[in-house]
């Protein structure tokens, strides 16, 4: 899969659901139900669609949401992915609510990298902006995931100016990785279409936590041909990594490898597309995979160059839990 500026389509970011248990202050603060929601992709719609994408050239699909755990054929959906012998890495991203309990089955589903969403390391803060009480359990999770050895475990911490512009913030995520193999990604929080006085509000640059970091001998790290996003750092006296998600002060649109789908089908070629094409009525059966396929083909040479943040564009997201951050 080549878009019209010759980038290679490898990655999918699948939204299993818009709904979450959550009610993250920049996501969805008014929180989201399943009572708004019905007519799921399910497991069969799934199997078909990664089959053709498959064969298209993906390899590697992540599962997101909303909360992706919430749905109750989470694991059947995961294990059927993880089954895929095309299929190169199967990743999950999730607020980590059970993970304490379920880490071991998302491990034994084939799940092999896992970024759980954690802003802030203080019980108090991370409650303000989450409206959860699921701090030490997630923790507790993020340890279980070390100890069962995913190949990557990551953690993702969205920049807020009245959670993180605190220097003893960046402190305390570094104390956590001195002896944690994680990953931690801080992410410039992105305007979204229900969010843009809070951006006015929350907004900070990642760019002043990089210079903290070089100040403390934090070096960047070379970039492989199949580096995400991320800008990461290291420190030899640090097992864990940090890394910094810049769509406004770094664009990173010119690597982008990556397409997304909706709960409902909709394939999105860019973060703030602001509309979906329907997969739907090529999903129920595998006799409508070339058609399919063709379709897939034909959305992405319209996939656009960039995201148009910096030119104040926040696109028609209302908030990013639809179609999967
Ligand atoms: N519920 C899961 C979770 O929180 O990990 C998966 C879905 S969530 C939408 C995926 C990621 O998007 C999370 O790491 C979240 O912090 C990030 N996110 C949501 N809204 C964002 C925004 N406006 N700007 C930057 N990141 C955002
Ligand atoms: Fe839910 Fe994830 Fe959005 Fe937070 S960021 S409200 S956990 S979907």
């Amino acid at each position: 899969m080549l878009d019209p500026f010759d980038r290679k389509i490898t990655y999918l970011r699948l939204s299993l659901t818009k709904v979450c248990n959550f009610r993250c202050s920049y996501c969805l603060p008014e929180g989201e139900h399943w009572g708004k929601v019905n007519n799921l992709l399910n497991v069969t719609e799934i199997k078909h669609l990664i089959q053709a994408l498959t064969e298209l050239g993906l390899r590697k699909v992540r599962l997101t949401g909303g909360e992706p755990t919430l749905r109750k054929d989470f694991l059947e959906i995961a294990t059927m992915l993880g089954n895929m012998p095309s299929l190169k890495t199967l990743a999950l991203t999730s607020n980590g609510y059970q993970l304490d309990k379920q880490a071991i089955d998302y491990f034994n589903a084939g799940i092999s990298a896992i970024n759980i969403s954690l802003d802030s390391l203080n019980e108090k803060i991370f409650e303000r902006v989450t409206k959860s009480k699921k701090f030490y359990s997630i923790l507790n999770g993020i340890e279980q995931c070390l100890s069962l050895g995913f190949d990557k475990v990551k953690i993702n911490a969205v920049l807020l100016k009245s959670v993180n512009a605190n220097p003893l913030a960046l402190d305390e995520f570094l104390n956590f990785i001195k002896d944690r193999a994680v990953s931690v990604r801080f992410i410039e929080l992105m305007k979204t279409a229900d969010g843009l006085n809070y951006h006015k509000d929350e907004f900070i640059s990642a760019q002043t936590f990089i210079q903290q970091l070089l100040q403390k001998g934090w070096v960047e790290c070379e970039r492989l041909p199949d580096s995400g996003p991320a800008k990461e750092f290291k420190h030899p006296d640090y097992c864990g990594r940090i890394g910094f998600i810049t769509p406004y002060s770094n664009v990173f649109c010119s690597q982008c490898n990556r397409i997304r789908i909706s709960s409902l089908g909709e394939l999105h070629t860019c973060l703030f597309s602001s509309q979906g094409v329907s997969l739907r009525e090529l999903l129920h059966s595998s006799n409508t995979k070339d058609e399919l396929k063709q379709k897939i083909q034909a959305c992405l040479s319209h996939k656009e160059k960039s995201h148009f943040l910096l030119e104040g564009k926040s696109g028609k997201q209302k908030h990013f839990s639809s179609i999967g951050g």
